[in-house]
């Protein structure tokens, strides 16, 4: 449906769930494409594991919460390949503790990577998008970005910040035919919680008007509606993706 063969993209957080869902994606549409990951191991297995899919990927694992770092591989990228139409950010964690049983650290360890690798691979990339007369930044919020959360401030805190940062930048590039957008997921089904048992899955469920979780397939359509043409008149959205869920 889709036909991205003239683009590079780069996914972070691309070696499991929702990213390499997306990284699948873009690629059997065409794309070359280029995924992110923490560490040298996930990132070599995610490679290895596509390839015997038949998907040809390359792969990166910069530190995302340092500019220098980030700013360095986007150079590389862009080298190799000439430039960078389409950035996902997606890598994020999340939190689950009350506030008394969060520590300072994972507060700032969540903003730094699901708040500030935004800006920074972001601002790697921009100025090759104006050179390239445009470009399409995509980013992976939540459904908790809306609602928050009963526990772990820090997550929705996080996505609410990661909107912010989608509105604004929207309004800053669109002179420069750069669109960004943001995809919130609401439960979906990576690894994680393919894994919990039933009995916490249900209830779940029936809150769900479409009567069901999301797949990881799900998400990354939405992440090809967004970069694809089609939504070309679309800057500065958070799309739910979430079944109609609304708490
Ligand atoms: P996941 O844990 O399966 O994958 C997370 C990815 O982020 C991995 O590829 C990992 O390598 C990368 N990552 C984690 N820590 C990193 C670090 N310090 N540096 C660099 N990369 C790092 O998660 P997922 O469920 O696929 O989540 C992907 C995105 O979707 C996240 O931003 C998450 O907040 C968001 N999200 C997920 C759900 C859900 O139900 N799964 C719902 C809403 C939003």
């Amino acid at each position: 449906m889709f036909d991205f063969s003239q683009k590079v993209v780069v996914i972070t957080g691309g070696t499991r769930g929702i990213g390499l869902e997306t990284v699948k994606a873009f690629k059997k549409a065409g794309a070359t494409v280029i995924l992110f990951g923490s560490k040298k191991s996930s990132v070599d297995t995610a490679i290895t594991n596509l390839k015997n899919e038949g998907l040809e990927v390359e792969g990166y694992f910069p530190n995302l919460s340092d500019f220098n770092e980030v700013n360095e591989t986007i150079e590389d990228i862009v080298s190799k390949h000439g430039h960078i139409d389409i950035l996902i950010n997606n890598a994020g964690i999340s939190a689950r503790n009350s506030i008394e049983n969060t520590t300072a650290e994972e507060f700032v360890n969540i903003m730094s990577l699901n708040v500030n690798a935004l800006f920074f691979t972001s601002k790697a990339v921009v100025p090759y998008m104006k050179k390239n007369n445009g470009g399409v930044i995509l980013n992976t919020s939540s459904m908790v970005s809306i609602y928050g959360q009963p526990s772990g401030v820090g997550y929705p805190t996080s996505k609410f910040a990661v909107n912010g940062f989608t509105k604004s930048l929207a309004r800053e590039l669109a002179p420069f035919n750069i669109r960004v957008n943001a995809v919130a997921p609401g439960i979906t089904k990576t690894d994680m919680v393919a894994s919990l048992p039933k009995e916490m899955i249900d209830p779940l469920i029936k809150t769900i008007p479409l009567g069901r979780i999301g797949e990881v397939e799900d998400i990354a359509n939405a992440f090809l509606f967004l970069a694809s043409d089609m939504a070309s008149y679309i800057t500065g959205e958070i799309l739910s993706v979430d079944g109609c869920a609304r708490s």
